[in-house]
């Protein structure tokens, strides 16, 4: 039975790699930070008390800020394997807290690496590191592969910039099996909701059910590579199971535009959105309601999860010409990332990795998800009114 360490496992990449780790009968040691409120609502499902037979999750607190303490569990726990996906990973947040990002994000890497080197443990132990697309930033060639120069344009980029590079100078000073996995975004109903995905599916089904009544999103002409966060986990594993270290692209192989996943995600739900105006007065507007699509997807719905039958939900409120988009400057950011399109044929050939979920099975996965909270949260606060 191997042993693996998963920094960052209350996050989305964390709770899914954490399911398929002891699915494959590991033992998994994960890393969480003290918080005054729960953050563990991913995991949930997974964590067994530890006084009963069998646990196979284990959780430590840990803050990638902290050496001794991350000298220490590493020492206790001897794993075979350490993912790094603990960090400050919201590219917007970074302008904010810059300093912050690069001492969890960089430093806390190379906190990591360091301990295992200062344990002596580089023969034992198998390191993954989370990089990401967003090193590529201002993009020097279309599409990006494991080749392609790096131009981060945010403080997050330029610390994962540093972790990306520590890994490999690691890897090449003490003969360590340390591996880069440059993943393009990838979401999920897990994702955090302020990225721009489950920024937008929480929105229109809130509007939907007429909880919100218009989102406010930043650059919708940005471009991204977009694949679901549980195929990606195990191009993380894989990454770990070759015979030797290497870096790798996982991405999907095509790109969509904001603007396009806002008009699948309400197509989803039968609204047809046109836009109207440039720049800061662009505009999404209701052309077309198809209720009985509406209807049907809510019916659906409730067949799969029978705790929402007894919910009614009214889509009356919603007329065709009504504003449900806006842009906000606030969303900008001081330097963007206009296109990010991945090249994923090395893991195709070496790692025998390949995306399963199309763009419109994310899109759909996502919005049906959170349609369901959407439905719940109309009917708490209509009981919390009465
Ligand atoms: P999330 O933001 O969902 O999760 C980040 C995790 O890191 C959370 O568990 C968080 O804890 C923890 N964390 C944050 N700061 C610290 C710290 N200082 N010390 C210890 N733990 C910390 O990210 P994802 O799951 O989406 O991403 C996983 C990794 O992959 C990240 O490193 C991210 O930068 C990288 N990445 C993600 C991509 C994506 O599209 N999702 C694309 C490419 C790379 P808490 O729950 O308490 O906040
Ligand atoms: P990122 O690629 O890691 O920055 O992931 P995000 O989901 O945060 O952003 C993806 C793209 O969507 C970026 O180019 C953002 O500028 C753009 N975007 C447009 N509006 C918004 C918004 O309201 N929130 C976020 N997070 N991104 C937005």
């Amino acid at each position: 039975m191997k042993t693996a360490i998963i920094t960052g496992i209350t996050g989305q990449d964390g709770s899914y790699l954490a399911e398929y780790l002891l699915e494959k009968g590991y033992e998994v040691h994960g890393f969480i930070r003290r918080s005054s409120s729960f953050n563990t609502k991913r995991i949930d499902h997974i964590y067994k008390d530890p006084h009963e037979k069998n646990t196979k999750l284990f959780l430590h607190y840990n803050d990638l800020t902290d050496s001794t303490n991350i000298i220490r569990l590493i020492q206790q726990i001897q794993p075979d394997e350490i993912y790094n996906l603990a960090a400050q990973s919201h590219v917007k947040v970074s302008f904010e807290l810059p300093e912050y990002t690069a001492n969890s994000d960089a430093l806390g890497t190379l906190r990591i690496l360091e301990a295992i080197h200062l344990l002596g443990l580089e023969k034992k132990v198998k390191f993954y590191q989370a990089s990401t697309s967003e090193l590529y930033g201002k993009v020097q060639e279309i599409p990006q592969n494991e080749k392609t120069p790096f131009y981060p344009r945010s403080p997050y980029a330029v610390a994962k910039l540093y972790a990306y590079w520590i890994t490999v100078n690691y890897r090449e000073a003490y003969n360590m099996f340390a591996c880069n996995g440059i993943l393009f975004n990838h979401e999920s109903e897990r994702r955090g909701e302020t990225f721009v995905t489950r920024k937008i599916t929480r929105a229109a089904t809130r509007i939907l059910v007429g909880n919100q009544k218009k989102l406010y999103l930043g650059n919708l002409s940005a471009k991204r590579d977009w694949g679901y966060a549980k195929d990606y986990v195990k191009g993380m594993w894989m990454i770990l199971q070759q015979e030797r270290p290497d870096d790798y692209v996982l991405a999907t192989g095509e790109t969509h535009e904001v603007r396009e996943f806002c008009e699948k995600t309400f197509e989803t739900l039968g609204i047809e959105i046109k836009w109207q105006g440039e720049g800061i007065n662009e505009k999404g507007i209701i052309k077309k309601i198809d209720r009985n699509k509406t209807k049907e997807i809510i019916e659906k719905l409730k067949e799969k999860h029978p705790d929402l039958k007894e919910f009614k939900i009214n889509t009356e409120h919603l007329k065709e010409g009504q504003e449900i988009i806006a842009v906000d400057p606030k969303y900008f950011r001081p330097t963007e990332v206009d296109i990010l399109l991945g090249d994923p044929t090395k893991a195709k050939k070496q790692l025998g990795w390949e995306p399963e979920t199309s763009f419109e099975e994310l899109v759909k996965i996502m919005t049906e998800y959170d349609l369901g909270l959407a439905i719940k949260e109309k009917h708490r606060n209509e009981w919390i009114k009465e």
